[in-house]
C-alpha cells in the first residue's frame, strides 16, 4: 500500500474535549468560587455515589492523590507489603512505598495483562497488608478470587481503576468492590477533570470519617460545616488532594455525556477487534480478552506481537505512515525504582515477555471512523508487506514505499 506521509499525524491519545463542558465552566466562572469542594465538586460526587453504587465518593486532584490517601486509610506501616502486579503505572506502587511499604510482584495473566490472581496467595507473607489489584485498560481483575483470598487473610483490598471508570465485574462498579477504589481523570482516561484529577471511592463505611479528614487535610471540617461541631480541629495527617471547581465543571459535563463517550470508544474498540482478528487466527498476534461476565469501557485498544522482534518494526512502518504506535509500560521489577523497592514474587513466565509484546493503537475521541481506516489497513498492509519478504529473502524489506 503506497503511504502518504504528507497525511495528518494520527495521535494515539488525545484529551476528550466535547464542547458542551463551556456551559458549566461560564456557570462556575460567573459564581466567582473557584476553590474547590463547592458546587461542581459536590455535582460529581453525587453522579459518582449515584451511577457507582459503592460508597462514599471525593473527587480530588489526581488518581495518584487518591491512592496515597488510600495508603494513609490502610494505614501502611514501615516494613509492611502490598501485593501489585508488575504491570502497572509507578504512582500506583510509589503511594504505598511513601508510606513505607514494600511492594511484592506478582505475575500477570497474558490474556488480559492483569495480575494472575491464582498467585497472589503465595505472595502472602505476615507483613502483607493489602492488594492493590490494577485494572488494566478498564478491564476486570478476577475480583472474586481476589476478594476471597483478603478476606481469608484479613487483607484490604485497594483498586486501581485508575483506566476503569464505568467498567463492571459480575454486575458491580470497578472501584466499588474492595473497601477503596481509585478512578484518574487524567487526560489519557475516559473522562477528564480538563487534564489532572481523580476520585477516592471509600466502600467500607468504616473508612469513611478518617477519609472525609485526610480530604480536610487532617481536619474535622467536614463536621464543622454540617454544624456538627463549633469550631474545627487538627485532628490527624492529612493532604491537599482539592480539585479546583474549574475542573469539576469541566469534569461534570464530561460525566453526563458518559454514555456517548464509552459507546463511541466501544465502537472503536469493537471495530479494531473485528477488522484484526484475520491477524489473529493467521498467528501473527493475540488480541484482549474480555473476561466472561464483565464490561469494559474501552480506555485503551492493544495487541500482542507473536514476534517480538517485530515490535520496533511496526511502530517505525506505523509512524511512516504518520500513526503513533506505542509500547507501554516497563514492567515495574526490571525498572531501577523496582529493584530499588520492591521484591518479586514467584517466575516471571509472563510479564516481561507479554509487556515487550504489546502495541498500543490509536483510540480516543478525536478519532474518526476514516482515521481508523487507515490505521487498519496500515497494520494489514504491514504483514502482507512481512509475506512478500519471506517469500523472496534476497530482497530488503520495505518498511515503507513514499
Ligand atoms: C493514570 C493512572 C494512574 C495515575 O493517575 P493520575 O490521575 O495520572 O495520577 C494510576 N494507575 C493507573 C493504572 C493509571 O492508568
Amino acid at each position: 500500500m503506497p503511504l502518504d506521509s504528507n497525511q495528518r499525524v494520527i495521535k494515539n491519545t488525545s484529551a476528550t474535549i466535547l464542547g458542551s463542558e463551556i456551559r458549566h465552566l461560564e456557570d462556575c466562572l460567573r459564581s466567582g468560587c473557584l476553590n474547590g469542594k463547592g458546587k461542581y465538586t459536590k455535582l460529581c460526587q453525587e453522579w459518582l455515589e449515584g451511577f457507582m453504587q459503592g460508597g462514599r465518593a471525593l473527587v480530588v486532584s489526581s488518581g495518584t492523590s487518591a491512592l496515597e490517601m488510600a495508603a494513609i486509610l490502610v494505614n501502611i506501616q514501615p516494613g509492611d507489603e502490598v501485593i501489585v502486579p508488575i504491570y502497572a503505572y509507578v504512582t500506583t506502587v510509589n503511594s504505598f512505598v511513601l508510606r513505607g511499604a514494600t511492594p511484592v510482584f506478582v505475575d500477570l495473566d497474558r490474556s488480559t495483562m492483569n495480575v494472575d490472581a491464582s498467585l497472589i496467595e503465595a505472595a502472602i507473607t505476615k507483613k502483607t497488608r493489602a492488594i492493590i489489584p490494577v485494572h488494566y485498560g478498564g478491564v476486570a481483575c478476577d475480583m472474586e478470587m481476589i476478594m476471597k483470598v483478603a478476606r481469608k487473610h484479613s487483607l484490604f483490598v485497594c483498586e486501581d481503576a485508575a483506566m476503569a471508570c464505568c467498567s463492571t465485574y459480575h454486575g458491580q462498579m470497578l472501584g466499588t468492590i474492595g473497601q477503596l477504589g481509585c478512578i484518574s481523570f487524567q487526560e489519557k482516561k475516559n473522562f477528564t477533570a480538563g487534564g489532572q484529577g481523580g476520585a477516592l471511592l471509600v466502600n467500607d463505611p468504616s473508612l469513611v470519617e478518617r477519609a472525609e479528614i485526610l480530604y480536610e487535610h487532617g481536619t474535622d471540617r467536614g463536621r464543622f460545616l454540617r454544624g456538627e461541631v463549633e469550631r474545627y480541629h487538627w485532628l490527624d495527617i492529612g493532604l491537599n488532594a482539592t480539585l479546583s471547581e474549574l475542573q469539576a465543571a469541566f469534569l461534570f459535563g464530561q460525566l453526563e455525556a458518559s454514555d456517548q463517550i464509552n459507546a463511541r470508544r466501544l465502537w472503536l474498540w469493537g471495530r479494531y477487534f473485528s477488522s484484526l482478528a484475520p491477524l489473529s487466527q493467521k498467528g501473527h498476534i493475540d488480541l484482549p480478552t474480555i473476561p466472561k461476565d464483565t464490561t469494559h469501557n474501552a480506555n485503551i485498544f492493544w495487541m500482542q506481537l507473536k514476534d517480538t522482534s517485530q515490535r520496533p518494526g511496526i511502530i517505525r512502518y506505523l509512524g511512516n505512515a504518520n500513526i503513533e504506535a506505542h509500547a507501554q509500560f516497563m514492567p515495574l521489577h526490571l525498572s531501577p525504582y523496582g529493584k530499588a523497592h520492591g521484591r518479586f514474587s514467584g517466575v516471571d513466565s509472563v510479564t516481561s515477555l507479554a509487556a515487550s509484546q504489546i502495541v498500543l493503537l490509536p483510540l480516543h475521541m478525536g478519532l474518526s471512523d476514516e482515521d481508523q481506516d487507515r490505521i487498519i489497513a496500515t497494520v494489514l498492509a504491514y504483514w502482507e508487506a512481512d509475506r512478500v519478504t519471506l517469500n523472496q529473502p534476497s530482497q530488503p524489506r520495505k518498511i515503507s514505499d513514499n
